[in-house]
């Protein structure tokens, strides 16, 4: 978009007089006062005023030019309340011809407001965050322009140095300490990615000092932006380069997210809102610190994740072309760092962290942050710990605090005590020798005592995951989520796509068996790419199988995908959610007319063998005719014990309500094991409670002999396992299935500690 210089002049003669007035002689209060005496003179008004906020989020009337003069510092307004309020809680402008008839208007006495009745508010916002309210009044019901509505914009933007520089209120006020910064904090957060790390804060806030906020020439300014640009484009060319070896998995590799970014900055709407507000006045930094500090107020409105995400993106780019503009590379990763950082941040694009030297990363703690975040993804890739949702964080945590980012239990220590150290020192020592444990046992065989052989296969759902099928010495891949892959990309990938990925899961499982678990999607995962979904009761709605079977062209895709990868391989297909023998016949149906296709482009795996998951309690009631058509079974303990005890596994009121080691499940299973025992169908459980040693144990005396888990788990399922002997454990959990006791856990326990089982 282009603006007309005629329309431009009087905003950047607005600008410049309230810069010169800004930067002159008299007290921050004085030179307010003159302030709003310019801005109502200019734009024709009755009153300007200036609504500052201080601590406990109430906003302050600091000036004012004709609203009367003992209403100053006298009229006060909480967040959302009246116009003023209604503004900083939405952090937009608000443009009203007739201020009176709206909702929140609130009447004040002392300031004799009554008979203005045109109003428009604008933020004032530093930093994302709202320090204050710049307001214009008329008596007439008048329409302010969009040109106004601009104008008043770029000198909330210049009048936000002003408040933020700590002359007008102490700066403490405006970053909220309250007074127990300095002693040691416990914040909670959500787990992003496993684990626990201790180091030194650094706050990773690559925030450029705008010293000139007036521009004297604009041409000047247009140039130096498009310089910066070009700047920024071949930074993220480079980029792309260094780190295009870095793989997600997923399909989806950080040289694809960059991409993504090499494409939003292109993007000319972003580009023409930042050349828009230099053609208003203001210089090329504060013309992009503006449209920044707009995208990161809206941020704060919007709640769907992947598009707070994408915004986030934009706020990134926004930071560094303020640096090439200003010169100042001052994200601290090009500083001097500690060697073991944790990073706290709002939050942070996946190309920042990449600056970082990530062996010296040992965690990132962020007041958002979301698990689609591409952050999160990278992080998990790299192996460091993240906390999201540290609500706070930025406000009491200094640079240099030591932190303890414990992921695990979801909560981050700040200047941690003594003890908590002590504590955390003993886990962290523990996990290092348990982990160093495990690594050891790697080759020995998950063998009872009394020679059962188990078979110890892991979870997987991105490709990094996959390598630790070697690793941890497990039999295969006993569950691979495909929707991973699905919802960590922005577009749906095409069947090329997935035959890469699927191609490179065969290559690192080194010929052991991958049963690929095709698209499970609906419930609480969502694909970004797809419409809203919302329904009253998701776990039990439109999802997996059920999605798959209606839209038959997805599954189709990845049939194909598979059976290419599994040229010449061993292929195992399972499909999820399945409620009925029909409709597994239907997908299998699909399963064979796609390989009897590709089959006739030369594509023919060595072996299929096809599976479905049991999470629904009715299927067992049709074992008979099932058990004849599938190859093997997978039980999914998640989805299964919520439908059994008709209990949302998600919902923490019914957290330990029932329990999987309960007589009304042991019997399920047990008689599932004699079902497919007599008909010789392989059965896994590949749920959460596979992973658990207790709950492994119970299995194993219930006849299971494949469990399927998390990477990590293997190592203590498996130490468990070869302190067991599987006879005695099942005459025992064979004499608890008649117990009307809710829950069996305290005597498996008891059993596990007199028999040396080690959980
Ligand atoms: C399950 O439901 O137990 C399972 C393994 O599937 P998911 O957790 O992916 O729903
Ligand atoms: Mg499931």
């Amino acid at each position: 978009m282009s603006i007309s210089p005629a329309a431009v002049t009087g905003p950047r003669r607005l600008l410049k007089r309230v810069r010169d007035v800004m930067a002159g002689p008299g007290s921050a209060e004085e030179r307010l006062g003159k302030i709003v005496t310019i801005i109502a003179a200019d734009m024709v008004a009755e009153v300007c005023s200036v609504y500052v906020m201080r601590a406990g989020e109430v906003l302050e009337l600091f000036a004012t030019c004709g609203l009367a003069a003992e209403a100053v510092h006298r009229t006060r307004l909480r967040t959302g309340e009246g116009i003023v309020g209604y503004v900083a809680a939405h952090a937009r402008p608000l443009n009203l011809r007739d201020a009176q008839s709206h909702p929140n208007f609130a009447y004040r006495p002392e300031t004799g407001e009554e008979i203005y009745h045109s109003m428009i508010g604008v933020p004032i916002l530093r930093g994302g965050r709202i320090i204050g309210v710049l307001a214009v009044q008329n008596r007439t019901e008048r329409q302010y322009t969009e040109d106004e509505q601009e104008a008043l914009e770029n000198v909330a933007m210049v009048l936000a140095e002003m408040v933020a520089g700590g002359e007008l209120v102490n700066r403490d006020e405006l970053i909220p300490a309250d007074g127990i910064a300095l002693l040691p904090l416990r914040l909670s957060g959500a787990r992003l990615a496993p684990g626990i790390g201790k180091g030194t804060a650094v706050l990773h806030e690559p925030r450029i000092v705008i010293d000139r906020m007036v521009a004297e020439d604009p041409q000047e300014e247009l140039t130096r932006l498009r310089e910066a640009m070009r700047g920024l484009q071949k930074h993220l060319d480079r980029m792309v380069e260094a780190v295009g070896d870095i793989d997600l998995g997923g399909g989806e590799d950080t040289g694809d997210i960059l991409d993504a970014y090499r494409m939003i900055a292109k993007d000319t709407g972003w580009l023409n809102r930042i050349t828009e507000a230099v053609n208003t006045g203001l210089t090329a930094e504060a013309a992009v610190q503006k449209v920044h500090d707009d995208t990161r107020a809206r941020m704060a409105q919007v709640t769907d994740p992947y598009l707070r995400e994408r915004l986030h993106d934009l706020e990134d780019l926004a930071n560094r072309l303020l640096q090439h503009l200003s010169g100042q590379f001052q994200s601290p990763a090009f500083g001097n760092l500690p060697d073991d950082i944790i990073l706290v941040a709002r939050n942070i694009g996946p190309a920042e962290l990449l600056d970082y030297d990530h062996t010296r990363l040992r965690g990132l703690a962020l007041e958002e942050g979301s698990h689609t975040s591409h952050v999160a993804i990278v992080a998990r890739a790299l192996d460091i710990p993240v906390l999201g949702g540290v609500k706070g964080v930025l406000d009491k945590v200094e640079g240099g605090d030591p932190l303890i980012v414990d992921a695990d239990n979801a909560q981050l220590f700040v200047r941690p005590s003594e003890d908590v150290r002590a504590v955390i020192d003993g886990a962290l020592k523990a996990r290092a020798e348990r982990k160093a444990l495990y690594a050891q046992m790697r080759d020995l065989p998950a063998q009872t005592h009394d020679d059962v052989n188990i078979s110890l296969n892991i979870n997987a759902g991105l490709l990094i995951d996959v390598p630790h099928v070697i690793e941890s010495g497990a039999d295969g891949i006993g569950l691979y989520r495909t929707e991973i892959p699905f919802m960590v990309r922005s577009a749906m990938p095409d069947i090329e796509d997935q035959t890469r990925l699927y191609n490179r899961i065969f290559e690192q499982a080194e010929g052991r068996p991958v049963v690929f678990r095709t698209l499970d999607v609906g419930g609480d995962k969502l694909l970004p790419y797809w419409q809203d979904m919302t329904e009253e009761n998701p776990a039990m709605g439109w999802r997996s199988i059920r999605i798959t079977l209606d839209r038959p062209a997805v599954l189709v895709h990845q049939l194909r995908a598979l059976i290419r990868a599994a040229h010449d391989r061993d292929l195992h297909v399972m499909f999820p959610m399945i409620a009925e023998v029909a409709e597994f016949r239907a997908a299998r149906e699909l399963l064979d007319r796609q390989l009897e296709r590709e089959a006739g482009r030369g594509f023919v795996p060595r072996s299929v063998k096809v599976g479905a998951m049991l999470e629904v309690p009715a299927l067992v009631w049709q074992a008979n005719s099932l058990l004849g058509q599938v190859d093997f079974l997978s039980v999914g303990t998640n989805d299964l014990l919520q439908f059994m005890f008709a209990a949302d596994r998600g919902n923490p009121r019914l957290e330990g309500r029932y329990d999987t080691l309960s007589p009304g499940v042991f019997s399920f299973l047990k008689h599932l094991v004699e079902l497919c025992d007599d008909r010789n169908v392989r059965l896994t459980i590949c749920g959460e409670m596979a992973g658990r040693p207790l709950e492994a144990m119970a299995l194993i005396g219930l006849g299971v002999r494949r469990l399927s888990m998390a990477p990590a788990s293997v190592g203590p399922v498996k130490e468990m396992v070869r302190s067991m002997n599987a006879k005695s454990v099942e005459q025992y959990v064979l004499s608890l299935l008649d117990s009307p006791s809710k829950s069996l856990r305290s005597r498996l326990k008891a059993f596990a500690i007199d028999h040396g089982v080690k959980l």
